[in-house]
């Protein structure tokens, strides 16, 4: 058995303070649960927010890392090497899209689709044509041209100014009709679940109408599936159950099994734009990564996993309702798939800690908004399990 290390005492005081962290820690996991430097187990309702789709220890994932780990971790994008090649050539039959970027987070993809958005625009119709439109409650990274697309003040406020030519509007097709400029507007990115913002399941309808709209005027539009991408809505990505098909899409959270990697999806017209030279990174891409995303990427696009997620997560939700109306302490409901929202009374937080008391690990998104992202992989005895939790400490 590995050895496990316990973090010395007062060994958090060299970390910079970003992070509220929960006062456990965690040494180990199995299956769908974790274990903490006591030993106490919890059950995850949070998968490391949205990475960990196949769980703890999971024997396929822990092979492809030993395989991967064998060859090549890195040379560069100066050279060839296939595993990018072939995870790029898979993403592309799986999906809208003719190419395929790669990065290592969730903000450097959107950063880098704003970046092709803007070329793109700019050789279509002119140089005026720079603007990105994002939507009301979006959440799309903490970088200056994601943080200017990341609909919460506070992350915000201290760090202006934010990127240029980066605005925010309603969820609402008419105000959108009003600004989408043909002249000025490159592109609008949306979450077809808003995740951080409170799982916000979009309205078909309305990306139907947008989708026409955008294309209309030809504006590239992108769909950020960080979170709500690679299963988690029961469908590969959750642009399928939309109807419709984005012209660039971003993928990170699960990509890689929990290795830092991100990847902008493009169609043909927008990468056909993109020359050598336009944009880059050091790691992007790697071989080591790629072998494990590729592993992760058949994993997730299994069919059984997906109707899995889909009628589990159907059930899950008809539990969660179920909860509300016996505890009376639910005033919303959200989501689809292994992605949930709950809007309940009290701050969320004092759930969250409860629900971990009791041996529980859950999500907020937003201040009285919980959010529920379990492994794929999680069984409906184990969803089970957690609810009962959840039903207990409400
Ligand atoms: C997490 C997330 C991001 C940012 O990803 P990072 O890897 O943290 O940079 C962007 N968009 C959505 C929808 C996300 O959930």
């Amino acid at each position: 058995m590995a050895i496990l290390t316990t973090a010395a005492p007062m060994a958090t005081e060299a970390l910079l303070g970003l992070y509220k962290r929960a006062p456990i820690e965690l040494v180990r996991g199995e299956g769908v649960e974790l274990f903490d430097a006591e030993g106490r187990a919890y059950l995850d309702f949070t998968a490391g927010i949205a990475v960990n789709a196949l769980g703890y220890g999971d024997e396929g994932l822990r092979e492809a890392i030993h395989a991967a780990a064998d060859g090549l971790l890195h040379v560069s994008n100066l050279f060839r090497t296939a595993p990018g090649e072939q995870l790029a050539a898979r993403l592309v039959e799986l999906s809208f899209a003719e190419k395929v970027f790669f990065c290592n987070s969730g903000a450097e993809a959107n950063e880098g689709a704003f970046k092709f958005a803007r070329k793109w625009a700019r050789n279509t119709v002119g140089a005026a044509k720079t603007d990105i439109i994002a939507l009301r409650g979006a959440f799309h990274g903490r970088l200056f041209a994601s943080l200017a697309a990341t609909d919460r003040p506070s992350y915000r406020a201290p760090f202006r100014p934010l990127a240029g030519g980066v605005s925010i509007v309603e969820r609402d097709i008419d105000d959108l009709a009003i600004v989408l400029d043909p002249e000025t507007v490159a592109a609008v990115i949306l979450e077809p679940v808003q995740g951080e913002g409170g799982v916000r399941v979009l309205d078909a309808g309305f990306v139907r109408e947008l989708r026409a709209l955008t294309k209309e005027r030809q504006v590239a539009l992108i769909f950020d599936e960080i979170q709500c991408g690679l299963g988690r809505t029961g469908t590969l990505f959750a642009y399928e159950q939309l109807g419709v098909e984005p012209d660039m899409m971003t993928l990170a959270k699960p990509l890689a099994g929990g290795l830092p990697m991100g990847a902008v999806l493009l169609n043909g017209p927008i990468a056909s734009v993109m020359n050598a030279g336009d944009h880059g990174t050091t790691f992007g891409g790697g071989p080591f990564v790629a072998s494990v995303a590729l592993h992760v990427l058949e994993r997730v696009a299994d069919p059984t996993l997906l109707s899995h997620v889909k009628a589990s997560g159907s059930w899950f939700g008809d539990q969660l309702r179920a909860i509300g109306g016996r505890t009376g302490r639910v005033r919303a409901l959200r989501g689809l798939g292994f992605m949930w929202g709950m809007d309940v009374s009290e701050p969320a937080g004092d759930v969250v800690a409860r629900a971990r008391d009791a041996g529980l690990l859950i999500l907020t998104a937003g201040d009285h908004t919980l959010r529920f992202l379990p492994p794929l992989v999680m069984s409906r005895e184990d969803l089970q399990r957690g609810l009962t939790i959840l039903e207990q400490i409400l």
